[in-house]
């Protein structure tokens, strides 16, 4: 069979060996990879890619930020390109394919379109983002955050890192401060690709994820003011329990997101007793509340449920709580053209998917604000992320990239 742009397919094992041979930069004993953004690890990763661009005829520019840009050239240069790609960089107990996964395939669609000397309509952009993951430096996704224009590029550059060292210290340091303006870069659309981070796509056998939607969050920071005093001589009618008051906030944040699922989660993911002590009844707690939807109605629903549950609370139990809305990020709804051409490719190439939503945040869902953009979801095993355990598979991993380029190729189209 001839290789055609409609069956064409990536190299499977080419993608892998890139996979597996880059995951050295920062590589851990465990079989994981730390590579902090902007760290000496992420500086090897970005040189081995700027050259594997370039070896593949890709023009690389980078922006201020360090984003990078490779362009490979279309037939009509009058209109931008279709972007691709995720980021490099890496949790400091993190795997080989969050974010890798994104933007090593889309250096494997540029290679096979090489190869099979098959010339877009649109030029094409593959992109490596910087700090997706917000560990070294808060907050996460600056690089499309910035580059949206959510972040003065003044303001990211200022940001510091727990030893006190900026931003434009450590892009200094390693030689990625580029002169390209943040935000220059122009996009027709984008299609980001991603291991899905949750255990969704695994259970149902299902290949490819079709992202529609990212989650809207709501954050809380919470205070509950009760009354200290002796475990052995205050009969139960007379406490006022901050942390019995939280056992009830807990569950009514359980309750109510599982009402309003299954397109609703809640978690109370810290609590801390001001003195904690064995034998007296506690009197102060802080906690946080984390709520998200892809659907601003049931945010709402979510807000307004758990304001009443601690409205009960609170004076039943002769308590004061203090709720706090420090962040409300509302759901990303990704392009409607662009997830169809998304589940188009998926279907033609045969591959079992379906709709999803992100969990997590992600770089794709800062550019849908100013950019068509869609993203690509293949499943990880037992949906573990942020763990040198993380892992997909090959095939997994070559379906992913199949769709991408079959995405790509619909969306730029192949020139005559
Ligand atoms: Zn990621």
């Amino acid at each position: 069979m001839t290789k055609t742009a409609s069956n064409l397919q990536i190299d499977s094992s080419r993608l892998w060996d890139t996979i597996v041979s880059t995951a050295q930069f920062g590589g851990t004993p465990k079989g994981g990879v730390k590579r902090l953004t902007l760290s000496a690890e992420d500086k090897q990763v970005r040189d081995w890619f700027r050259q594997a661009c370039e070896q593949a005829g890709l023009e690389v520019s980078i922006d201020s930020l360090g984003n990078m840009f490779a362009l490979r050239k279309g037939r009509d240069m009058t209109k931008p390109p279709i972007g691709l790609g995720s980021h490099l960089d890496t949790q400091p107990t993190g795997g080989k394919f969050d974010g890798i996964l994104g933007t090593l395939a889309a250096l494997e669609v540029i290679r096979t379109l090489n190869d099979a000397g098959i010339e877009t309509e649109l030029p094409l952009c593959i992109t490596n983002w910087t700090n997706e993951e917000g560990s070294r430096f808060a907050p996460a996704m600056m690089g499309s955050a910035a580059f949206v224009g959510d972040f003065t590029v003044e303001d990211v550059l200022s940001r510091k890192d727990a030893a006190g060292i900026s931003v434009a210290e450590a892009l200094d340091s390693i030689g990625y401060r580029g002169n390209k303006p943040v935000g220059a870069q122009p996009f027709t659309g984008f299609i980001e690709l991603h291991i899905e981070q949750g255990p969704i796509l695994e259970a149902e056998g299902k290949t490819i994820g079709v992202v529609d939607h990212g989650q809207g969050v709501l954050w809380y920071d919470g205070k509950i003011t009760g009354f200290e005093s002796h475990a052995g001589s205050t009969p139960m009618h007379l406490r006022r329990d901050a942390l019995a008051t939280l056992s009830e906030i807990v569950l009514a944040v359980e309750k109510i997101a599982t009402e309003l699922g299954p397109n609703a989660v809640g978690t109370v993911g810290e609590a801390v007793i001001a003195s904690p002590s064995r034998n007296v009844i506690p009197g102060e707690i802080a906690f946080t509340i984390d709520m998200r939807s892809a659907d601003a109605t049931i945010m709402d629903q979510l807000d307004q449920r758990l304001r009443a549950a601690v409205a009960e609370i609170a004076p039943r139990r002769k308590v004061e709580v203090a709720l706090d809305l420090v962040w409300r990020k509302e759901p990303t709804h990704f392009d409607p053209a662009l997830v169809g051409s998304v589940e188009s490719a998926a279907n033609a190439l045969g591959y079992q998917n379906r709709r999803i939503t992100s969990g997590a945040g992600h770089d794709a869902c800062n550019l849908n604000t100013r950019i068509p953009t869609a993203m690509i979801f293949v499943p990880c095993k037992d949906g573990i992320s942020h763990n040198e355990l993380e892992d997909a598979t090959q095939p997994d991993c070559a379906a992913g990239a199949n769709v991408l380029l079959h995405t790509v190729l619909s969306l730029a189209g192949v020139a005559k």
